[in-house]
């Protein structure tokens, strides 16, 4: 691919976590119009193979792999390139701060707080798709917001759906958010049918191809859960204000009702390319692959009521959001370290939510005043979800 870094127009971009399901996507759009952007930056976690084929076909000056271990392996993958490549937390937290104008920030995790809230301090426009940052640090991430002049830009096909028909100027027009779930591959099953899926059932989403922790998250409907949280911050209402209903097609990604009974919704294919494009291409919008809705093929739209009893982690993630405080904190990274454990084997389906629970339940939830206490009960509720898990 040829460099598009002299043409004036090109918009500068750098991709945290380019190897993932968002990143590739995010690569994919680029990929059709190069000239319009110039590559700063790429990272990934583990996958130097990957990270290496995608600085080198798209001209990235930095490469950046988290695990310091695979360093020489993308130093010997790109030693013919001009490509700078650098290892660790550190190099990560770099790379946000490179003067890219726009920034997708996709690792998944906790572990994209802090690279992710390195780019809103130099004001950058940060399309958000790892959600786990807000659910972690929302309030605090979002003062940062304000404070720094950035642009946040929601990625989530929910939010990007929201911020699309939200009247911003009129929020107390505003009646509800209503979020839609896909209700995930084990929507029709008993809890009986629940406890044995394996960690391959969980991962194959019925409507979208994503990464395997969120593919989880949406199979417990803690991806809801965490949704609900995300909105929250991301949007001027209050949590008496989001629903959640479950619409099997996802073929509506949210909808915003107001006082006068009007709902406005954004409907679409799903395919995340057209929430990214949307981001690539703001305040404007650009060229798709996505395949065009026809909703005379589509026929018939469903709406569920999501079951609280086969779906606990919704009702779990409602409270940790009323607590507030630390709770959501907790309850975040109490479902990262239950996820891995299930996609590991380690515990079964039904679990997750169990564990995420009882976490919560051993740790008094209290104000979150900093940053520095975001990663403290980060750690600690780690450490009490896997004692959690390990007396399972
Ligand atoms: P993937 O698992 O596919 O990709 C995650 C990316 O983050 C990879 O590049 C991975 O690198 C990198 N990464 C993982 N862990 C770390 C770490 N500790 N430090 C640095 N980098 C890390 O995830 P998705 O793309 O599916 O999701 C990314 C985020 O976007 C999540 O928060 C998810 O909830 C959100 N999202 C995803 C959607 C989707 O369609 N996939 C839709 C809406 C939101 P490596 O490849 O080396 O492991």
């Amino acid at each position: 691919m040829a460099a598009s870094a002299t043409s004036h127009k090109a918009k500068t971009v750098t991709i945290l976590g380019s190897t993932g399901s968002v990143g590739c996507n995010t690569l994919d759009l680029i990929g059709r119009t190069p000239e319009s952007y110039e590559v700063i930056a790429l990272t990934a976690n583990h996958n130097v193979e990957k990270l290496a084929e995608q600085a080198r076909k798209f001209n990235a000056r930095h490469a950046v792999i988290a695990d310091e271990n695979r360093y020489q392996a993308l130093k010997d993958a790109l030693g013919d390139t001009d490509v700078e490549v650098s290892a660790g937390a550190g190099a990560l937290d770099m790379a946000a701060q490179l003067p890219a104008e726009w920034v997708m920030a996709s690792i998944v995790g906790a572990a994209g707080l802090r690279p992710t809230l390195s780019a809103i301090r130099r004001g950058a426009t940060v399309a958000l798709a790892n959600k786990e940052c807000l659910v972690c640090a929302g309030d605090i991430m979002m003062q940062e917001v304000r404070d720094y002049g950035a642009t946040l830009l929601p990625v989530d096909s929910e939010h990007n759906a929201i911020f699309q028909v939200f009247d911003f100027n009129r929020p107390q027009d505003v009646d509800l958010i209503t979020l839609t779930a896909s209700g995930g591959p084990f929507i029709k099953y008993s809890l009986e049918e629940m406890k044995n899926v394996t960690p391959a059932e969980a991962v194959a989403h019925p409507n979208w191809d994503m990464g395997a922790k969120i593919s989880v998250d949406s199979a417990t409907m803690m991806n809801k859960g965490l949704e609900m949280i995300e909105a929250y911050h991301l949007f001027p209402v209050r949590l008496e204000q989001i629903d959640i209903v479950v619409h099997p097609q996802s073929v509506i990604h949210s909808m915003v009702s107001y006082q006068d009974g009007s709902v406005l919704a954004q409907l679409g294919a799903p395919d995340m390319r057209i929430p990214i494009s949307f981001c690539l291409g703001w305040p404007g919008r650009i060229d798709t692959p996505a395949r065009k809705l026809r909703l005379r093929e589509i026929g018939q739209l469903d709406f569920l009521e999501p079951d609280p009893e086969r779906f606990r982690a919704l009702a779990i993630a409602r409270e940790a959001l009323h607590i507030g405080g630390t709770a959501p904190t907790i309850l975040n990274a109490a479902n990262e370290v239950a996820v891995y454990a299930f996609l590991e084997g380690r515990i079964g389906f039904l679990d997750i939510a169990r564990s995420v629970e009882e976490t919560l339940a051993r740790i008094s939830a209290s104000p979150l005043t900093c940053l520095k206490m975001v990663y403290a009960i980060d750690e600690e509720a780690r450490a009490v979800a896997r004692d959690v898990i390990g007396k399972f």
